[in-house]
């Protein structure tokens, strides 16, 4: 059994609150919303991060760039959203499992670092 928390999110061994699903993409609210919403898009396949991303395995990153639309459509995101993806320690990632974050629903901050 993975030890990976998003893997076991997926399983449904974790509870979520899960936005939207298919074959390949689960979808579910950040435990720890830094915004009004705030949602997780992760292949359901487990690719550690942005690094680990290749020729192989890419198809689904694109899957999961065409459900992140259809996600803030459906949140009333229609002013505009932020996607962020973590990769690695300078950049605050702490769960090593390739995760989109949906930030939305009032003007972010343009504070990048
Ligand atoms: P990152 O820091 O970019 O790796 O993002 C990991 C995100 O996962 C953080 O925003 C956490 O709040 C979120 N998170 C961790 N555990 C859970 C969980 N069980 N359910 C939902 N979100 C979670
Ligand atoms: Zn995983």
């Amino acid at each position: 059994m993975s030890a990976c928390i998003f893997c076991k999110i997926i399983a449904g061994d974790i509870p979520s609150a899960k936005v939207y699903e298919d074959d390949k993409v689960y979808a579910f609210r950040d435990i720890n919303p830094q915004a009004p919403t705030h949602i997780l898009v992760i292949p359901k396949e487990h690719i550690p991060g942005c690094d680990a991303v290749t020729a192989e395995n890419s198809p689904v990153v694109a899957r999961i760039f065409e459900v992140i639309p259809a996600i803030a459509k459906a949140e009333g995101l229609q002013e505009g959203y932020r996607v962020v993806s973590n990769c690695g320690a300078h950049a605050g990632q702490t769960v090593p499992h390739l995760h989109f974050h949906i930030l939305g629903g009032k003007p972010l901050s343009l504070e990048m670092a």
